[in-house]
Formats: C-alpha cells, sequence, structure tokens
C-alpha cells in the first residue's frame, strides 16, 4: 500500500488537544497503532486529588472547565463499554450515580423496567471526570501525553493537485511531529479550516446557529453532607424568560447555573456572587439549597460566578461526496459537533465520536478513507438529530420559528414537523412527564441520549399516554411544573432592591 492510502507502520497517530474527546481518542487509538501522541497546549502540574484539580488546574484551553457539567446516562454506558477503569476510578473519588428513580418527581411511582438499569446519570465534576481520563491515559506506555505543546499547523503532502494528505503536525515552537493519521479534538475553537485551507483542502461544509444564551454559574458544598429532599437529582426549570439549573457532583459538592437571553442586560448583574445568591433566593425550587447553613461556596466567599458567553451551536463536516476533505485527517467532539451546552450532550457526543472511531478503524483497517467515511455517516446518523434538536429549541427559546418557504416542498415541511415537534412537546410531553411515568421515561431515554428526539412522536404508547396531559393544558389547568416559575418582574425587583441596600452597605447609608 503506498503512504498516501495507508496508515503508515512505524509513525504514531496523533490526537491534537487533551480535553475529553483528545483523551478518549488517544485511548481507543492505543487499540491500533502502537504509539499515541497527544499534543496539549495548556501545562499541567501532578494533581494528587479531584480537590486538587477543581481547585488548581489551570485550563485557559477549557473556559467552560469550572462550569456544570451533566454525563448523561450514555456517558456511563460508554464508559462501561469502552473504558470500565475510568468509571471505576469515577466511583472511588466520589463520583454520585443517579437512577431513574430517584430522577423522577416526588409523588411519580416509577415502577421498574429492566432497561431502566440503562438510565443512570453520573453526577462529578468536570475537573474530576477529566482529572479520571486524564490518569488513564497516562497510565498508558503506548500513550505519550505531551502538555505545554501547542499545534500551529498541519503538513502534508499533494500530488498531482489531488486532495492533500496530512503527514503530521506543526508546533508553535517550529518543531514539527510525523503521523500515520491526525485527529483534532480542539474543542469548540478548532481552527481545522485553516489549517486544511493551507494544504489547498475543500473547505468543510459548516452550520451554525446562536445559542442566544449567557451561561452563569456557581459552585457550593454541601455542609451536612445531603441536599434538600434527600435526593441528588438533577433540578431544572426553565421559565422562558430564565433557565436554572442545579447540578449535583461529587464528594458532596454542586453547581448552581443560570441560562440568560443575551438580550437581557438587566441579568448581568449576576457576574456578582452576593446578587447572584440573592437572585436565586426568589425561587422556592433553589433556595432551599443555598437557604442557612445548608451549602457554602465550593473555594470560600471569593468563589467567583464565571460567565461565559458568544455560545454557537455548530457543526463541521470534513467529508464529502467525493471522500475526506485531506486523507489522515480525523476531527471528533467540540471540534466536530457542538450545541447550546443547556441539554449537557457534549461529552456524550465526543465519548459516541470515539467510540465511532475505533469502530471505523476496525471495519476498514489501512484504509483511512472508508474510515473518515465511516466516521462522518455514523456520526451524522447518531449526532445530526441531536444537534437539529437543539438548534430547533434554541429557535423555540428565542420566540423564532424556522422560515416557511413556500418554494421548497422539503424545506417546507420540515418546518411544519419543527412547529408541530415544538407545540406537542411544551403542551403535551414535557407537562405528561411530571405525572406519567411512561411519559416520563420516555423523556429521560431521549434527554440521555438513549433513543433519538423523533422518538418522542414515533412511540405511540409516548404519544398516547401524553394526551389526556394535552388535555388539561389546553384547558388551563396543566399538571403543575416541577420547578416553581418565578416572574421575571419579582426576581429582577429583588436584584433592583437589593442594589439600594449594597450602595447603602458600601457607603455606610
Ligand atoms: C459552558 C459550557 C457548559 C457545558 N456543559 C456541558 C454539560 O453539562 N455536559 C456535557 O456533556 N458537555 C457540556 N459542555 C461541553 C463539553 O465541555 C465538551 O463537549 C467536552 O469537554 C468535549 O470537548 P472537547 O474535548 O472536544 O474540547 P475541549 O474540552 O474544549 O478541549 C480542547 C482541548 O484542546 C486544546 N487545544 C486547543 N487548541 C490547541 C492547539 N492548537 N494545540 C494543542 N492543544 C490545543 C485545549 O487546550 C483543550 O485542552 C459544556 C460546554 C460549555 C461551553
Amino acid at each position: 500500500m503506498s503512504r498516501e492510502e495507508a496508515p503508515h507502520p512505524g509513525l504514531p497517530a496523533v490526537v491534537i488537544g487533551g480535553g475529553i474527546a483528545g483523551l478518549a481518542a488517544a485511548r481507543v487509538l492505543a487499540r491500533h497503532f502502537t504509539r499515541v501522541v497527544v499534543l496539549e497546549r495548556d501545562q499541567q502540574v501532578e494533581m494528587a486529588s479531584p480537590e486538587e484539580a477543581f481547585d488548581g488546574w489551570e485550563r485557559p484551553g477549557v473556559p467552560q472547565f469550572r462550569h456544570s457539567h451533566a454525563f448523561l446516562a450514555r456517558v456511563r454506558l460508554l464508559l462501561l463499554a469502552h473504558f470500565p477503569d475510568v468509571l471505576d476510578r469515577l466511583r472511588e473519588v466520589g463520583m454520585r450515580e443517579i437512577g431513574l428513580a430517584e430522577a423522577a418527581p416526588r409523588g411519580l411511582g416509577v415502577a421498574p423496567r429492566a432497561d431502566d438499569e440503562d438510565i443512570v446519570l453520573l453526577a462529578c465534576r468536570r475537573a474530576t471526570f477529566e482529572w479520571v481520563l486524564r490518569a488513564s491515559v497516562v497510565a498508558r506506555p503506548a500513550i505519550e501525553l505531551h502538555e505545554g505543546l501547542s499545534v500551529a499547523g498541519l503538513i502534508g503532502t499533494v500530488v498531482d493537485g489531488d486532495r492533500p494528505t496530512v503527514t503530521g503536525v506543526r508546533l508553535e515552537d517550529g518543531r514539527s511531529v510525523e503521523a500515520a493519521l491526525v485527529v483534532d479534538t480542539t474543542g469548540r475553537r478548532s481552527r481545522a479550516p485553516q489549517w486544511l485551507a493551507a494544504l489547498r483542502a475543500p473547505p468543510p461544509r459548516e452550520r451554525s446557529a446562536p445559542c442566544g444564551i449567557f451561561y452563569y454559574t456557581r459552585f457550593y458544598r454541601e455542609r451536612r453532607g445531603r441536599v434538600p429532599g434527600g435526593r441528588p437529582a438533577l433540578v431544572a426549570g426553565d421559565l422562558g424568560w430564565v433557565k436554572v439549573a442545579i447540578f449535583p457532583g461529587d464528594a458532596g459538592s454542586f453547581s448552581i447555573t443560570v441560562g440568560t437571553p443575551v438580550g437581557d442586560p438587566h441579568l448581568k448583574a449576576l457576574i456578582d456572587p452576593a446578587r447572584f445568591e440573592r437572585f436565586l433566593g426568589a425561587f422556592p425550587t433553589v433556595a432551599p439549597w443555598l437557604a442557612g447553613r445548608a451549602a457554602e461556596p465550593i473555594a470560600g466567599p471569593h468563589t467567583p460566578v464565571l460567565v461565559m458567553g458568544q455560545l454557537q451551536n455548530r457543526l463541521r463536516r470534513f467529508v464529502d461526496r467525493e471522500g475526506p476533505l485531506a486523507n489522515g485527517f480525523f476531527a471528533i467532539g467540540d471540534a466536530a459537533y457542538h450545541s447550546n451546552p443547556i441539554y449537557g450532550r457534549g461529552v456524550t457526543s465526543s465519548l459516541v465520536q470515539a467510540a465511532l472511531l475505533d469502530e471505523a478503524l476496525d471495519r476498514h483497517p489501512g484504509d483511512l478513507r472508508a474510515a473518515a467515511r465511516h466516521l462522518d455517516r455514523a456520526s451524522e446518523a447518531e449526532l445530526r438529530p441531536f444537534w437539529d434538536a437543539a438548534v430547533a429549541g434554541d429557535r423555540r427559546s428565542a420566540g423564532g420559528r424556522r422560515p416557511f418557504q413556500l418554494t421548497n416542498p422539503r424545506a417546507y415541511l420540515a418546518a411544519m414537523a419543527a412547529e408541530v415537534f415544538g407545540w406537542f412537546f411544551d403542551r403535551a410531553l414535557l407537562p405528561a412527564s411530571r405525572i406519567d411515568p411512561i411519559v416520563f421515561r420516555g423523556l429521560m431515554r431521549v434527554f440521555n441520549m438513549l433513543e433519538p428526539p423523533d422518538h418522542l412522536l414515533r412511540d405511540p404508547e409516548l404519544v398516547l399516554h401524553a394526551l389526556p396531559a394535552l388535555a388539561r393544558t389546553l384547558r388551563g389547568d396543566g399538571p403543575a411544573p416541577a420547578f416553581a416559575p418565578v416572574p421575571r418582574a419579582v426576581a429582577l425587583a429583588r436584584l433592583g432592591a437589593d442594589d439600594e441596600a449594597m450602595q447603602a452597605e458600601r457607603f455606610g447609608g
């Protein structure tokens, strides 16, 4: 086989970026290559525990490192199938597992079903998850993790004006690393299009849409070793004007995230920790988590509220009808698919793609073109429906709708279907999930990426069970929301009133 067609036996597989997708990619590549090299820009100092990792691991390359992360049930299944050692170690260091019954609304008796054992969320800080995954990589002699090395571009060969073959990477410091194949896992800020353009590869097909959300997060620790209600469930409420969620973590930690519309300037005051807490005091579902001595900010009173904006839904495909844009180049994780973090799908998507990369290399040994095609097709089948649903959900949240294109029947039908789905979801499925265990289970299976979103309309049992709630919603006496609603004016008034109190405190008035 020629160099352009097959992985070179002596060369390593190179992974750019050592975040969750990069570390997972390295683990699966080690099954196919005798050497795997991971190049990570951020420097790491050895950390002895999850607490040290949370306190001291500097991750400028991952701005969301200390934001809330939900680890969906699909993550647990992927770990069980591909990295069981990681799951075991997470359990040892205090990760909690939340089953269906624990996650169910109070009073909703969910009679156990055999496949419920799949629906188990992992409660864990992202720092802990990455620390454990990283340790599992460091322990493997076939994988070399180089930290503090930044990749500046790709190296490749072009024969007769054909598409390039990637043969390695160029580092910022001028050195280069030869590779049998290169996997980009540099996340949301991936520069793959520029790197490929420099090799004269065609541009990737790209879709993007704004998430329309600002993310405010603060971390806490339970003081009494238990949470309000005694159940460490994920608590989430979408009140239209704001989204609020509590994420249980490992070792008694939890975080609260407030998602605000980007166009709401009043809520920018949430960056101030005192205001953040006073604001949350307006929400009866959240207040008990912070009341009295129930919890304390994880790093003391100076624990910051972290903010993240400019969030996009974006997907990039590096394969077209002719095949890969550049032979030997792959991209997985956020570099390929990312969506609004409020849906909590990034880690799952990264692990799904790592597993698909493994499958692609297994099915097409020695044929990187076929492997790239396989990864692209399988990723679209697995992840695209969730990506489309995220974009549609964000559009609904922003009060917009997909434009109806009367001249294009397919686009017209797709827009209609999105409209119908949103209507039925908000008025029937969501309210029904609070009173009907079958609908609750169905929604949890989709939320946890165990079933695709259209399962909610395709499963006749779910649709039938949602109809009574729909009738009630249309009559105006729909089931009470699990997250007690709070009018915007009430929460804002607290911010405003407290503004005056703060001024008085500050200036001794
Ligand atoms: C605010 C926020 C909240 C989120 N919440 C959730 C959640 O609840 N659940 C969930 O599943 N997902 C969540 N995500 C998504 C999740 O964080 C990512 O999907 C996941 O970390 C996988 O990302 P990745 O490894 O592809 O990229 P990243 O985690 O971004 O890692 C990229 C790595 O590449 C390195 N790098 C970048 N450029 C270079 C270079 N040139 N050379 C060398 N190294 C480089 C970076 O330093 C970094 O280490 C959230 C994301 C955001 C933004």
